[in-house]
């Protein structure tokens, strides 16, 4: 399976990194080995400032390629949390000449992913979503502020890759994203619903 993952799909949050607001949907993946493992995320040694990207997932169900905004949610059944864990200093320095962000985006545990719940469950036009860090809210997110709609990011993406069951697509983070130091304790919130949470060592 892949991930696919969409940058700066908040405006405020292309803003607090000074980026512009796009006019196509930013894309990167992470590898299956990206996945977290168990409930500790481990610092990476090569990074003094790994941030936190909390961000909904959804799930693809069908294999599928050119496929319509209009057909796009027969793709996919359910949808989760995620974090996009990235380290933002390396990510700076590849981003000023131009590289690719892949070092540090898509290592080993960047990728945090819940369980998964029946989409029909929930509004995903109007989905709330948050981000508990040591008690304290740190991001808060709704879908219905997302620049590019679950069912645009699945017609763009699959102009390009072919989408297999079990992909998952990160769906970008809203304002708030922030560095995790030792210890801290990440909870994450589907409306009401306690989708994971993690420590981080
Ligand atoms: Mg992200």
């Amino acid at each position: 399976m892949k991930i696919i993952c969409i940058g700066r799909n908040y405006v405020e949050h292309a803003k607090e990194l000074g980026n512009e607001v796009p006019k196509e949907p930013v894309i990167f993946m992470k590898p299956d080995t990206a996945i977290l493992k168990g409930k500790d995320f481990y610092i990476p040694e090569f990074s003094q400032d790994i941030h936190y990207e909390l961000e909904v997932v959804l799930k693809i169900s069908k294999g599928g390629k050119y496929i319509s905004e209009e057909n796009a949610p027969q793709y996919f059944n359910e949808i989760g949390l995620g974090i996009d864990f990235t380290a933002r200093d390396l990510q700076s320095k590849l981003k000023e000449k131009g590289l690719p962000w892949e070092l540090a985006k898509a290592f080993d545990g960047s990728a945090v992913v819940s369980n998964f719940y029946e989409k029909d469950k929930f509004d995903l036009n109007n989905l709330n979503f948050s981000l508990i860090k040591n008690k304290e809210e740190v991001q808060n997110g709704n879908t219905s502020l997302m620049i590019f709609s679950p069912e645009k990011i699945i017609a763009f993406v699959s102009k390009y890759f072919t989408l297999k069951t079990g992909d998952l697509i990160f769906t970008g983070t809203p304002k708030g994203v922030g560095k995790v130091v030792e210890n801290d304790i990440l909870e994450a919130f589907l409306e009401d619903e306690k989708a994971f949470d993690i420590r981080i060592q």
